[in-house]
């Protein structure tokens, strides 16, 4: 449309302001010598790929914009065309002209304007001084128009023996024109058309290709740097299918209006996204601060661009861009220089890949200028430099996802690392509280069985204790008061159970004597003997003997009757009668008198009855004369 395949090319590169400078010193020499305008002589032999750029000669009168005007004109007025002239910015009636001459054969041929992007073209065609038709092209018409159906303007012609064709085309454009006109014969067009549209398929598909593909990744790993490099190359797609014609001619070719601001917007678009990438890709933000805020200002400018260049005059918005571009590219390339110059890792890999696009850029504009010669299309050099720069790209994201996972997996591994020592701590932990609490419950368990011990022990010598509190010191038996206990017991067994129970009280016979007679150690021995003959002579486990007092004894005979008492007293008393008691070898004369008392008690006082009762039998027992057995109401003359 209205910019030029090396326009678009110098937006993507600062190797535009060199080519820029070069075409202008050119264009301003080119100017110079005029010429009859002499007609291509065209055979069969001829070969079938002919330039006619060499037979091509503008007007330099550029008011004209009617042909039967333009006829009018002198010869003078047309000038030999030169090859710097195509590079102009902005044309209007921009009239060339060549001729064909034919003079024997039938041809056919096609002539090829390789620039998809003139707006408006129209070619005047005369056979023999006599036109036979004028046909209108150019990228602000729908495609369809087109008479063969390219990328690039092509028109079919048919030469006939003798005839001459002279062609006056009129170029409109916005941008700069380039004018490469070719007479071309149908089947090397076609071949040529073939590989170069394979080329063209080949760069686009792998410019999608990448953009799709780091789309994905930046959808898939939620990665901005990735959704920016796929802004870029979507960008940069776009771009390289417009300057081609391919995007008019698949994409919009019903709205040729599209193609007066693909450029002015894909390009700062594409330039805002290069920004942003570039400032992930040299992780600005943990390297140099200054140079990621100038990053965002110039991508706040560019992404502003997008909306402000359509309103522009496309002319003066086309110069912005170019010199925009051109700044910004350089700024990135010295920002790489620098980062890569500092050692940061990501950073070479950039400046090779900037540089790279730069250079195809510096070849193109050779190319164009003339300074180079090679047998490729100018643009070859930039779109090579451009995938180099776009997979270079592609590379270092890689690389940097690459590093990134790599760190993703250092820290995980840390994390686990981590929490693996934190859980052996707890372990550690809950291992050495329950060893702890198996300790503290062993020892708990040791103390209270200690304790147990201890309180069994206590038990056990209060029982002793309390025992030896009824126990007479002296003789072993029972004392006074373990009898007064039992005397109320066994009192309430005889009431419940209505049985007789019978007490004796026994007294040794003129015992002081025997204190004084033998001493109080062997009174006290006496006392023991009596004590322990008793003890021997009661049978039943429920007779109880105490010491009563002094020499005195009592016993409870419990379920006795008063019969049964009195044959057990006297068996005492014969028994300790009829002992030979010695002490120190002294035979010691021992007898003794005993009180009987039995019944059948029926009241909580009778058992002290009983009891006074057999004192007073035993009273009676001394009176009688002594080693006597007496019972209660009985007199002793009775025993
Ligand atoms: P009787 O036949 O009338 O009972 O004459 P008796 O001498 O036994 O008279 P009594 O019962 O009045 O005297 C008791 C004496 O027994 C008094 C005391 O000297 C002596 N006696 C009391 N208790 C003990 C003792 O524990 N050991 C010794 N060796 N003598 C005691
Ligand atoms: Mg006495
Ligand atoms: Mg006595």
């Amino acid at each position: 449309m209205r910019i030029t395949n090396y326009l678009g090319f110098s937006f993507l590169s600062s190797a535009s302001l060199i080519l820029g400078i070069v075409l202008l010193i050119a264009c301003q020499l080119g100017w110079a010598n005029t010429l009859q305008t002499i007609p291509l002589r065209l055979t069969s032999e001829s070969i079938t790929k002919i330039d006619l750029q060499d037979w091509l000669y503008i007007n330099n009168n550029q008011d004209i914009s009617q042909l039967t005007k333009l006829l009018e004109q002198p010869e003078s007025t047309w000038k030999k065309f030169e090859q710097d002239q195509s590079q102009n910015i902005g044309v209007t009636n921009y009239w060339v002209t060549f001729s064909i001459y034919n003079p024997e054969d039938n041809l056919s041929r096609i002539i090829a304007i390789d620039n998809p992007l003139l707006d408006s073209i129209v070619i005047y065609h005369f056979v023999n001084g006599e036109l036979i038709s004028s046909q209108k092209m150019g990228d602000t018409l729908p495609f369809a128009q087109r008479p063969l159906q390219s990328n690039i303007f092509l028109y079919p012609v048919e030469f006939q023996p003798g005839e001459t064709h002279k062609f006056y085309v009129k170029i409109d454009s916005l941008g700069s024109i380039s004018l490469p006109i070719v007479l071309w014969s149908s089947n090397d067009l076609t071949q040529l058309t073939e590989t170069k549209n394979l080329y063209i398929g080949l760069q686009i598909g792998l410019l999608i290709a990448i953009s799709l593909f780091s789309f994905f990744i930046a959808f898939a790993s939620s990665s901005y740097s990735y959704s920016y490099y796929s802004g870029y190359v979507l960008g940069l797609t776009l771009l390289t299918a417009s300057i081609y014609g391919v995007s008019f001619r698949y994409l919009w070719p019903q709205w040729p209006m599209m193609q007066q601001y693909i450029f002015t917007i894909i390009i700062p678009l594409t330039l805002g996204f290069s920004l942003m990438f570039t400032e992930k890709a040299l992780q600005l933000k943990y390297h140099n601060l200054t140079m990621l805020r100038i990053c965002r200002i110039m991508a706040v400018i560019a992404f502003s661009m997008v909306i402000i260049m359509p309103f522009i005059h496309y002319s003066t918005a086309l110069h912005i861009l170019v010199f925009t571009v051109l700044t910004m590219s350089t700024i990135l390339v010295a920002f790489s220089l620098i980062q890569a110059f500092t050692g940061q890792r990501n950073a070479p890999l950039y400046a090779i890949g900037r540089i790279a696009l730069l250079s195809g850029c510096i070849v193109t504009g050779l190319l164009y200028v003339d300074i180079l010669t090679l047998d490729i299309s100018p643009q070859v050099p930039t779109m090579i430099g451009l995938t180099f720069e776009v997979v270079t790209m592609a590379a270092l994201l890689a690389l940097r996802y690459s590093d990134e996972r790599k760190a993703k997996f250092n820290i995980q591994q840390q994390a686990l690392a981590q929490a693996q020592r934190i859980r052996e701590v707890r372990e550690e932990a809950l291992h050495a509280e329950a060893e702890n609490s198996e300790k503290l419950e062993q020892m708990v368990q040791e103390r209270t069985l200690e304790l147990e011990i201890t309180l069994r022990e206590l038990n056990e010598v209060n029982q002793k204790l309390t025992e030896q509190n009824t126990i007479d010191s002296l003789t072993g038996v029972k004392n006074r008061s373990a009898f007064d206990r039992r005397l109320v017991a066994e009192g309430r067994i005889s009431r419940r159970q209505q049985t007789p129970m019978a007490l004796l009280m026994i007294d040794i016979d003129k015992f002081k004597n025997i204190n004084d007679e033998f001493g109080h150690l062997t009174g006290d021995f006496s006392i023991q003997t009596i004590a322990r003959i008793l003890t021997e002579m009661l049978k039943r486990p429920t007779d109880l003997v105490s010491r009563f007092g002094g020499e005195e004894f009592a016993i409870i005979l419990p379920s006795t009757d008063g019969e049964g008492a009195l044959q057990v007293a006297e068996q005492i008393r014969l028994a300790i009668c009829e002992q030979n008691i010695t002490h120190n070898g002294q035979p010691i004369p021992l007898t003794v008198s005993i009180g009987v008392s039995a019944d059948v008690i029926d009241s909580d006082e009778h058992p002290m009855l009983l009891l006074e009762q057999a004192d007073k039998a035993l009273y009676q027992a001394k009176r009688s004369g002594r080693n006597k057995v007496c019972y209660y109401a009985l007199t002793a003359d009775q025993v």
